[in-house]
């Protein structure tokens, strides 16, 4: 490729919209531009990379046995009517319809597609397991585009799908692909953590995610710093605090306190610390109807982990008639005399010490209250987030709280889809049963910005041999008719030899080649000049290494060294 002719230049400056130093330096070394707010274009050198991504991501499937196959990224609402998801998904997905006005979608996730065909393919357990997968457009209709291709609305994605007849096969499946998409991100020189995870809107029983640690993560993931534990802060878990002494605390005593509703108020009129304070929030859940959470006053409910502590498979704030019929005063609830309520203490609240806690009596609160003599919850939970500091629940370290790039993301759905869209099969004995699914995705783009992100210097980009877009870059250095044929010349015998060579044939100025080399930081720059063609010799130099010189007839034979060709 000549950068004469490249599509795509460079740019000195980066772009003043460029968020991060990756995206900076995607769109300074002509990657890619955005098109529209959410939507980039990928320039040839970018696609390159996305190629190489591309083919180890097509490596890694056929290794462990997977079939490519395709659905359509424009679906009709039918399956996602019938699983529900056509509501759930909500404006992240993009509709519209066609000119006989049946209501279409782009597909966000492929799902219902993979169900709605396993329905018609599969009919017997003997036809399983099954894994399929696809690299291809997902368009999500983000609130807020952001970070370059980090977070876009149309990208690409490398989804699977697993089809088992049972769950030890889900395991199986979950355990391969797993290892395949680890070793994709390992191939991509890409570190990161795994890491326990929501299931989110896809259901189902056990999830993980693959996060890239950086500053500029929009997620937050909890870290054990010996490598016993990593999960999203979402669900993440703690070892339980030390229980304090069940103190000999004095009896209960009512008090007034008028007009305080609020945890802030209390405390602060009755001047105690919020700690100090029991906080009642109520839930309507489908499962349990009204919950009533007990939690310490200055710690918050973590909805997602109330939903798995509970099985709930939703959860909404109760209505004040739900809360009034159930024995509780809004605004002065107390778990002590509550009926028709699911009461759960988060452990927070156990051996906590004496608390105030709402009288069950407008303008009025209790002092003393302590759980275990006062009072017991039919279940104890925790359902707190997770503190910087708190214990590993494996080791017992400290855990750290930091900030993440989710690139991957794998699932146990279990049979929630084939079960609404009715895909089943025959097991062993002729009964009908629902297939057990599992779903994979990777991110192409922002594996491709994360490897940018965790590959470069104050220069540019350093490119890992794995994925660069091309091998070198061939500097022609100089203008005179000898120089220019020396390199064209050179220029040919390495393509010959099978060298991907960026050729920077413009009559620019040696500062601004050198300055370009480093800026698309391919795995190594050769120059060729004047001074050197009287030497007979090249130099060479790789990217973040010193510069050699290389006697002219030997550089193919130690270009094929270096990159081990
Ligand atoms: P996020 O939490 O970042 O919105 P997600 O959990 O919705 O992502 P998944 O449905 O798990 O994403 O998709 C699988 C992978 O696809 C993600 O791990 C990520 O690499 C990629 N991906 C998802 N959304 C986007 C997006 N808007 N832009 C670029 N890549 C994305
Ligand atoms: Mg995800």
């Amino acid at each position: 490729m000549r950068l004469s002719t490249l599509f795509g230049r460079t740019l000195r400056d980066a772009p003043s919209e460029a968020e991060n130093v990756a995206h900076q330096l995607v769109l300074r070394a002509g990657l890619a531009r955005p098109l529209q707010a959410g939507s980039y274009a990928l320039l040839p050198l970018g696609m390159r990379v996305l190629r190489r991504i591309e083919a180890i991501m097509h490596e890694e499937m056929a290794r462990i046995g997977v079939q490519e196959f395709r659905t359509p990224v424009v679906q009709s609402s039918e399956l996602w009517e019938q699983t529900g998801r056509y509501d759930e998904y909500g404006p992240l997905m993009l509709r519209f319809a066609d000119r006989a006005d049946r209501p279409l979608i782009f597909a966000p996730t492929h799902e219902e597609a993979v169900a709605g065909l396993a329905r018609r393919e599969i009919l017997s357990h003997r036809q399983m397991p099954v894994i399929v997968y696809q690299i291809h457009t997902k368009y999500r209709d983000e609130i807020r585009a952001r970070g370059g291709m980090m977070r876009m609305r149309e990208f690409t994605m490398l989804d699977a799908y697993s089809l088992d007849s049972d769950a030890e096969g889900l395991d199986d499946a979950y355990a391969k692909v797993d290892d395949a998409f680890q070793h994709i991100l390992t191939r991509c020189g890409i570190r990161f953590v795994a890491v326990e995870a929501a299931t989110g809107e896809m259901g189902g029983r056990e999830a993980r995610e693959y996060t890239v640690l950086s500053a500029v993560g929009e997620d937050t993931v909890v870290v054990c710093p010996n490598g016993d534990y990593a999960a999203n802060l979402e669900i993440a878990v703690s070892d339980a605090p030390e229980a304090g002494k069940v103190v000999d605390a004095a009896p209960i005593e009512e008090v007034a306190t008028p007009n305080c509703t609020t945890i802030t108020e209390v405390a602060g009129y009755l001047n105690v610390p919020e700690a100090g304070t029991a906080k009642a929030v109520f839930f309507d859940t489908p499962e349990h109807g009204l919950v009533f959470v007990v939690i310490r006053g200055d710690l918050e409910v973590n909805e997602l982990k109330l939903r798995a502590a509970l099985g709930l498979s939703n959860l909404a704030p109760a209505s004040t008639e739900q809360i009034v019929a159930s024995g509780a005063v809004p605004g002065y609830a107390s778990p002590l005399g509550v009926r028709g309520a699911l009461v759960v203490a988060d452990r927070s609240i156990v051996g906590a010490g004496p608390l105030v806690a709402g009288a069950n009596r407008e303008g009025y609160h209790l002092r003393n209250v302590v759980y275990g003599r006062d009072w017991e919850a039919a279940r104890v939970v925790d359902v707190t987030t997770v503190q910087k500091g708190e214990p590993c629940i494996r080791c017992g370290a400290p855990l750290r709280l930091e900030r993440g790039i989710e690139v991957g993301h794998i699932f146990k759905l279990g049979t929630r889809y084939t079960e609404a869209i009715g895909a089943t099969f025959l097991d062993a004995n002729g009964e009908a049963q629902p297939i057990v699914m599992g779903s994979y995705g990777l991110g192409l783009e922002r594996i491709l910005q994360v490897i940018v992100e965790q590959h470069h210097d104050e220069r540019g980009i350093i490119w890992p041999q794995a994925v660069t877009p091309l091998h070198l870059q061939l500097l022609r250095i100089g203008k005179s008719e000898g120089v220019r044929a020396a390199s064209d010349t050179l220029y040919e015998e390495l393509a010959q030899a099978g060298f991907h060579v960026l050729y920077d044939d413009r009559d620019e100025t040696a500062g601004v080649k050198f300055n370009d080399a480093d800026l698309i930081g391919l795995p190594f720059r050769l120059v060729v000049s004047e001074r050197l063609l009287n030497e007979e010799a090249v130099e060479l130099k790789p990217r973040t290494g010193e510069a050699a010189r290389v006697p002219r007839g030997q550089v193919i034979e130690v270009l094929r060294e270096a990159l081990a060709l």
